[in-house]
């Protein structure tokens, strides 16, 4: 967005030219009252301030700062060459304050790629935009304080020297944690190997698994970890952002499909992007509303999520595994339930178009009694970490990383199973348990398989796996 700023004698008058219409008022009164309330005397000319493109969609209260720095400089209260160059950014409170916005890291990468290094941030916001590699940050509290430091070209640049703390892990949870489940524990470490989707049936400790994956996902490089902190601070949440720990992300059902998907209206990320190069969870996932279990399969397919409004449509990544979970019936009656099959049929049916992405399925059950201590996350990291870097060899030469990421024509021509192996899973498909986009997904669960036990193609064993794994042992599992 670029601002451009005129002043011509007349009435102390402040047009702003380009805004979206409902914007105009609030923001001018903001930056009027800032103004007067920083002690300088409003203008004694008739101020046109344009902003283009022309009408951007949603006006970014960010932008406040260098209206009022725009207006200053046309009205001569600033000298306008020290205004050149640097990029102002913050909200403006009534009293002249300068509050913290959203998505300072991304907006503050931009310019210094646009070649200005030099940036005017919220004070809050300044260890955020010290991320980008270039950016000379100047932090500010109040727009006086700009104003004095401008005219008297005394902006100071601002290094933080303040050593960078390591990001701690957002959870630290272990999996020797978690009491029995076996299959469950299998199941979890087949998907942190293949980057695929796992469906979790039953009752039992589905979050205290879900919150372990991370732990047992390989560290984010350095471009993803740069990736995923730009989605958290344009989400406003800078500081959960997880560091080089893949995050994750884990609505409630209760919350709005706008918070779960993102919004377009709020120029906000929503819950799957910030389990972007990480984890969603959803907890009791058939209590998610129809639309977010709808607007899932989009994410799921393409890694994005396409929101439309406003006249515009906004993409923000949302690469993610997905772990899903359900109880058999909405009661929460665990010995006294009364739902009947149909009950429990409708209520795994509103999976029924989130279940067929997931190649990945297994029972879960409360079992604390006599139970051994499981597997520590360490060790079964470790093995994740070794198939990884097996399939990424072999996929080096490919856009894709994980065996989950390989398109199904791949696995025919490139990729191929061992003969016995092709031969079992399309006899599944010719019995009519999987389709022919189940079979992509056993093949790549297959794949991954093969790479944990560290042989070169699935063999027979290994589709016999993934076969087991789409079955998930589950009596009542819809797919
Ligand atoms: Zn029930």
């Amino acid at each position: 967005m670029d601002i451009e700023a005129d002043a011509v004698p007349g009435d102390a008058e402040l047009y702003l030219v380009g805004l979206p219409e409902l914007s105009v008022w609030p923001a001018r009164a903001r930056i009027r009252a800032a103004i007067l309330n920083s002690g300088t005397p409003w203008p004694d000319t008739t101020i046109t301030v344009s902003v283009s493109p022309m009408i951007p969609p949603v006006y970014d209260a960010a932008a406040d700062l260098a209206l009022a720095v725009a207006l200053l400089s046309a009205a001569g209260v600033i000298p306008p060459e020290r205004v050149t160059g640097r990029v102002f950014l913050g909200e403006l409170a009534l009293d002249g304050g300068i509050r913290p916005v959203r998505g300072v890291l991304p907006m503050v990468a931009a310019a210094v790629r646009a070649g200005i290094s030099r940036v005017v941030v919220p004070a809050e916001c300044a260890r955020e935009a010290a991320q980008v590699p270039g950016a000379v940050v100047m932090p500010v509290t109040r727009l006086a304080d700009v104003v004095d430091q401008l005219r008297h070209g005394i902006l100071r640049d601002h290094h933080d020297q303040e050593p960078e703390s390591a990001p701690s892990s957002s959870f630290a949870g272990d999996l020797a944690d978690v009491p029995g489940n076996q299959a469950a524990r299998h199941a979890l470490e087949v998907c942190a190997a293949g980057g695929h989707h796992l469906f979790l049936s039953g009752d039992g400790p589905a979050t205290m698994l879900a919150e372990r994956l991370p732990g047992i996902l390989p560290p984010l490089t350095d471009e993803a970890a740069r990736q995923v902190a730009e989605i958290y601070s344009l989400a406003g949440q800078s500081d959960r952002a997880p560091g080089v720990t893949p995050p994750l992300s884990a609505p409630h059902h209760s919350e709005t499909p706008a918070a779960i998907l993102g919004s377009v209206a709020a120029n906000r990320p929503g819950a799957v992007s910030l389990a972007h190069r990480g984890v969603l969870h959803l907890a009791d996932a058939p209590e998610f509303t129809r639309p977010v279990l709808d607007g899932l399969c989009q994410p799921l397919d393409s890694g994005q999520v396409h929101l439309a409004g406003l006249g515009r449509t906004v993409r923000y990544p949302a690469r993610f595994t997905l772990v899903v979970d359900a109880r058999p019936c909405p009661c929460l009656e665990r010995r006294e339930c009364a739902c009947t099959p149909e009950v429990r049929r409708r209520y795994r049916a509103r999976l029924a178009l989130l279940l067929p992405r997931v190649a990945v399925r297994a029972p879960i059950e409360q079992s604390n009694r006599g139970t051994r201590a499981g597997e520590p996350s360490a060790a079964v990291a470790a093995r994740v970490l070794a198939a990884r870097v097996r399939a990424a060899h072999r996929l080096a030469d490919t856009p894709w990383r994980t065996n989950a990421e390989v398109p199904a024509s791949d696995l025919r021509t490139r990729f191929p199973a061992a003969p016995e192996a092709a031969e079992l899973l399309r006899s599944a498909v010719n019995t009519g348990l999987v389709t022919a986009d189940g079979l992509a997904r056993l093949l790549r669960v297959a794949w991954t398989l093969a790479d944990l036990r560290g042989v070169d193609r699935p063999q027979f064993d290994d589709a016999v796996g993934a076969l087991e794994l789409w079955k998930g042992a589950d009596s009542d599992g819809a797919r």
